[in-house]
C-alpha cells in the first residue's frame, strides 16, 4: 500500500502535506529496534514512503516467528514452519537487517549500542521490543523456568516447541494448567484460545485429560460470551475456568494461588510482563514500571525525544489491546510521522483498526474488531464501529488464516 493510500484510508487530515516530493535530508537514518509485528512493519513502510531514508533494523533473532497462530502449533494443527518467515523481503525494500542485540540507547548522542560492538547513529529511532517478564512476581518461577518445569510460551519459538512436547508427553488423565496474568497483558484472548486448542487436542488424543484456566482477572478479558459458548458446546468436561485466581507461586508439579495449591502435569504459567528490557534500560517506561506512554499522533515517547515506541511496549490507549494487529497499525503511524518529520512537515493524526481472531477449535474461529481515532489528545475507540462475530464458524477460521498471511506479507514481504 502506498503512503497516500494508507493516509486516505486512515482518514488523515492533511493529504497534501504527504503528497509532495520527498525532501528528506540525504543520509537521514532511521534505526528500528525489534523486527516483530511493529518494528518490521515500520522499517518497511519508512522505506516505501521515502526511499531516500536509510533504514537499519536491529533484530536479535534470525527469523520472524509469529505468536498469532502459535496456539495452533500447540494443539498440533499447524507447524513451526507455517508461522515462520525470513527477513529477505525487508532487504528487498532496502532495509539493512542487522542481526544483533541493541544494548543501550543514548538519546542525547542519538546512538544505539550494539552487543557485538559499536554504536549506530540515527536521526529518528523506532523501538518495538515487545515484552519481557517480571518473573519475580511469581515465587519460584525463574528456577522452575530454568529447569523446564514451567513454561510461558508467550514469546514464540523454543518455548512453543517445548510446550507442545510437554503436552504430547503428558499422560492421558493429566491436567494442563494455563494461568492468565492481570490485564493488561499481550493478546487478551490468547490464553482462552490456547485453552480451547489444547482441549481440542486432549479430546482427540488424551480424552481423560483436563485443562484448568486460572485467571487473575475476575472474568475472561476478551470475547467472554463466545468463548464460554464454545467451551460449553465443545469441551464441557475438559475445560474448567476459575476467575480471580492469580498464580502467586510455582512449586514442584503445582501452582499456588491465594486460596489453593493445585497440582498439574503441564504448568503453562503466563508470567506478568512489561515493555521489553531495552525500553526499561533506556528510560522509556513511564507507567506502573511496565509501559511506555507515547503521543498517539506520532508514537513518539513522552519522555525521550526522537524515540518512537510501538506495539506491546506502549501504555495502551483506551480500549486498545496489545496485539499484532495494533502493533502493525502503530508502525504505520510512526512511519508516516517519521517521514513527515524528516521532511520538515507536521505529522497528522491517523485513524487505525484492530482485528483479532481466535480459534476455538482446529477450524472454527471468533473475531473482535475496533476502530480508534484521534480526539484532540489521544486515540479513542469509535462508538458503534467494530464488535465481535455473531458466532464461531469455519468461515471465520478461513478469514483468520487470511488475516495472518496478509499481515505477514504486509509487515515483511
Ligand atoms: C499465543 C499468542 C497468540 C497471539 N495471537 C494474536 C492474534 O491472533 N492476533 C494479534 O493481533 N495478536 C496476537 N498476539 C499478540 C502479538 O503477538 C503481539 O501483540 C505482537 O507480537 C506485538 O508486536 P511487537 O512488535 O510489540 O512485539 P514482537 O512482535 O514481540 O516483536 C519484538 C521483537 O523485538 C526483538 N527484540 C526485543 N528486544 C530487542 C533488542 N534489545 N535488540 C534486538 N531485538 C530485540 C524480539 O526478538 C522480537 O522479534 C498473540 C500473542 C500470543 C502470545
Amino acid at each position: 500500500m502506498k503512503r497516500r493510500d494508507f493516509l486516505k484510508l486512515a482518514g488523515a487530515a492533511s493529504l497534501t502535506a504527504c503528497a509532495g516530493t520527498s525532501r528528506s535530508p540525504s543520509n537521514a537514518r532511521v534505526v528500528v529496534i525489534g523486527g516483530g509485528y511493529g518494528g518490521a512493519t515500520a522499517a518497511k513502510y519508512v522505506r516505501l514512503w521515502d526511499p531516500k531514508i536509510d533504514v537499519v533494523l536491529i533484530e536479535r533473532e534470525a527469523q520472524f516467528v509469529s505468536c498469532p497462530m502459535s496456539n495452533l502449533v500447540l494443539g498440533g494443527y499447524a507447524s513451526m514452519a507455517d508461522i515462520t518467515r525470513d527477513y529477505a523481503g525487508l532487504q528487498r525494500h532496502g532495509v539493512q537487517v542487522v542481526r544483533d542485540d541493541a544494548l543501550a540507547i543514548d538519546a542525547a548522542k542519538k546512538t544505539v549500542r550494539l552487543a557485538r560492538g559499536g554504536d549506530l547513529a540515527y536521526e529518528r529511532l523506532i523501538v518495538s521490543p515487545g515484552i519481557d517478564f517480571t518473573f519475580g512476581e511469581v515465587q519460584g518461577y525463574e528456577a522452575a523456568l530454568q529447569s523446564g518445569a514451567v513454561l510461558h510460551a508467550w514469546k514464540p519459538g523454543a518455548q512453543t516447541m517445548a510446550l507442545r512436547r510437554q503436552l504430547e508427553q503428558m499422560r492421558d488423565g493429566g491436567m494442563c494448567i494455563i494461568s492468565v496474568p492481570t490485564s493488561p497483558y499481550r493478546c487478551p484472548p490468547g490464553p482462552y484460545e490456547r485453552a480451547s486448542l489444547v482441549a481440542a487436542y486432549f479430546k482427540q488424543a488424551k480424552p481423560r485429560s483436563k485443562v484448568l484456566i486460572l485467571d487473575a482477572n475476575p472474568d475472561l478479558t476478551s470475547k467472554p460470551g463466545l468463548f464460554k459458548a464454545a467451551w460449553k458446546d465443545l469441551y464441557d468436561s475438559v475445560i474448567e475456568y476459575r476467575g480471580n485466581s492469580k498464580v502467586i507461586a510455582v512449586e514442584p508439579g503445582a501452582v499456588r494461588t491465594d486460596f489453593d495449591t493445585i497440582k498439574g502435569d503441564v504448568l503453562n504459567v503466563i508470567a506478568p510482563h512489561r515493555a521489553g528490557d531495552i525500553a526499561q534500560k533506556s528510560g522509556l517506561i513511564t507507567t506502573a514500571n511496565r509501559w511506555c506512554d507515547v503521543d498517539w499522533r506520532t508514537m513518539e515517547s513522552k519522555v525521550v525525544k526522537g524515540v518512537h515506541v510501538l506495539g506491546d511496549a506502549t501504555l495502551s490507549a483506551s480500549g486498545m489491546p496489545k496485539s499484532g494487529s495494533m502493533a502493525n497499525n502503530h508502525a504505520k503511524i510512526a512511519a508516516a510521522a517519521v517521514v513527515e518529520l524528516l521532511n520538515g512537515r507536521e505529522p497528522q493524526p491517523l485513524k487505525i483498526i484492530n482485528t483479532c481472531y481466535s480459534f476455538v477449535s482446529p477450524k472454527e474461529a471468533i473475531r473482535v474488531s475496533s476502530v480508534h481515532q484521534w480526539d484532540g489528545s489521544t486515540l479513542q475507540p469509535v462508538k458503534g464501529a467494530g464488535g465481535v462475530s455473531a458466532a464461531r464458524s469455519e468461515a471465520e477460521g478461513t478469514l483468520a488464516w487470511s488475516w495472518a498471511r496478509t499481515i505477514w506479507s504486509d509487515s515483511l514481504a
